[in-house]
């Protein structure tokens, strides 16, 4: 396994072409918008380094019967998807951000299992081709962004009736060697931290849409791919001369960027689905499973974070004992394991596929990310109602700095005098960042939009329901067969 130094270090040989703020960036590993979001992702090969995780952080490869990184497991019991839960959590504790390693873990759960379930049906060798980089990205402990939400344009019409052919990435060019891509591929977590992207079909297709129905991986920095930054809330405090404070979070964070493929070439070995249309919707359905049970532990580990700034912030003003405020405590935490109960449930109800690894069960982890496009909106709106108006009117660190207002800020923004002001600044300014700033990208929108938006789960409880044996339920015990 790597280092998070070696693993940071092994960034810096990439050539990757990103756009940001109109500019191109000629160096990423140290672009200071950038950089928090590669700390993050740096702490999920920390972990793996240190003994005292070693046990959630670290797993047996199938594969090859090496220890890896638990981000690159293939798992392999119910106990391994709880345990990818609970690293997910500890990770969100860690960094209060998204960390973003775990788009890669999802994907390759669910390639694994598709392509061996496409090669049964359809005589392909997808399969073998995916073992053979996965294997490559265990050993080297590689990290992987998978790409799965393309930019979709007119949303009634599918991928091959569109306008314009490239809304949905498609094959534009078949060479004995292998394919042409080109399209889009949008919030695209993490991307800038990985050395491969992982890409996969957005929706299930028909017969028709065989040049969308495309799954492949490819070096991040591959020839004719270009990135646009996305821009999140607050970002450029990060750039300020005084950058202690206002960022509320001065070492982690996460970023989207919009991945756009010109004409890129894909080798025949590195192509894990190709026209098998049947097969499109099987991905997409295994992937948004496990990154909704994802998010029962990563938003739960960011929650934690949340909540012990709330405690702090009300400690802080002195009004930690009012029954309220100790009312509205108790319902975060109420709201926050409730999804941490659900991203135990899905898990522990899994159940193995064709190819070995363990899947979710789907029913639970779909309730489980419907509840994340809810929560995370009730802990934050509770935070910034204990948090009070201070969290968005207090001065800039710069004022703070200015020997004119110092004195001011210092002694007028006093809460409880034990506590030195800046204290309390800075953690008002994290409650802030996690609600309302860079970090609510993924604690909030994300939590709402990513893994899927919440009809796409209500689709799939409805399809997981059983309503025919609900019904069958309720005619014997109201004993519908003794009316003829
Ligand atoms: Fe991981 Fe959560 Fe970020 Fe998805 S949103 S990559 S599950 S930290
Ligand atoms: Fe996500």
């Amino acid at each position: 396994m790597m280092t998070s130094e070696q693993y940071i270090e092994s960034l810096r040989g990439l050539n990757m072409k990103l756009y940001k703020f109109g500019e191109i960036v000629e160096n990423i590993v140290d672009d200071p918008i950038v950089r928090p979001s590669l700390n993050s992702f740096a702490k999920t090969y920390e972990l793996a380094q240190d003994p005292q995780y070693e046990d959630l952080m670290t797993a047996t490869s199938n594969l090859t019967g090496k220890k890896i990184n638990r981000f690159t497991h293939l798992h392999q019991s119910t106990d391994d998807l709880i345990k990818k839960v609970k690293m997910q959590r500890l990770l969100g504790q860690k960094t209060a951000a998204c960390f973003q390693r775990c788009v890669g873990m999802d994907a390759a759960n669910a390639v694994y299992s598709s392509t061996y379930e496409t090669d049964e049906a359809c005589g392909t060798k997808y399969h073998e081709n995916f073992v053979k980089f996965w294997t490559k990205v265990q050993d080297e402990d590689l990290a992987v962004d998978g790409a799965m939400t393309d930019v979709k344009g007119d949303r009634g019409l599918s991928p091959s009736k569109q306008a314009d052919p490239d809304l949905f990435l498609h094959v534009v060019e078949r060479t004995p060697e292998g394919v042409y891509v080109t399209g889009a591929k949008a919030h695209q977590t993490g991307y800038l931290n990985s050395h491969y992207v992982l890409v996969m079909p957005t929706i299930s297709m028909r017969p028709g849409d065989e040049d969308y129905a495309i799954s492949f991986a490819c070096p991040t920095d591959a020839e004719g791919i270009t990135l646009i930054l996305g821009r999140q809330s607050c970002d450029t405090r990060k750039t300020e001369q005084f950058n202690n404070i206002d960022v509320g979070n001065k070492t982690y964070g996460g970023h989207e960027v919009l991945v756009i493929f010109d004409h890129v070439f894909i080798p025949n070995d590195m192509i894990f689905l190709n026209g098998e249309v049947q097969f499109a919707g099987m991905i997409v359905e295994r992937f948004a499973g496990y990154h909704r049970q994802s998010y029962g532990g990563c938003k739960v580990g960011v929650g934690d974070v949340l909540i012990g700034a709330t405690q702090l912030a009300v400690e802080m003003a002195g009004c930690a004992k009012a029954s309220h405020v100790k009312d509205k405590i108790i319902e975060m935490n109420h709201l926050n394991e409730t999804l941490y109960a659900c991203g135990i449930a899905c898990s522990s109800q899994g159940a193995p596929t064709k190819a070995g690894n363990y899947l979710i069960d789907l029913l639970l982890a779909n309730v489980c990310k419907q509840n994340v496009t809810r929560f995370p909106y009730d802990i934050a709106r509770l935070a910034q109602d204990l948090a009070g108006g201070l969290m968005v009117t207090q001065p800039s660190e710069a004022d703070y700095r200015n020997p004119a207002t110092h004195d001011y800020i210092e002694k007028y923004l006093k809460g409880v005098d034990s506590v030195p002001t800046e204290q309390r600044m800075r953690v008002l300014r994290l409650v802030e960042n996690m609600t309302m700033g860079t970090a609510a990208v993924g604690y909030l929108p994300e939590s709402m939009h990513g893994a899927g938006s919440p009809q796409a789960q209500r689709i799939m409880i409805s399809r997981q329901a059983n309503m025919e044996q609900k019904k069958a339920l309720a005619k014997v015990i109201a004993h519908l067969d003794e009316v003829k």
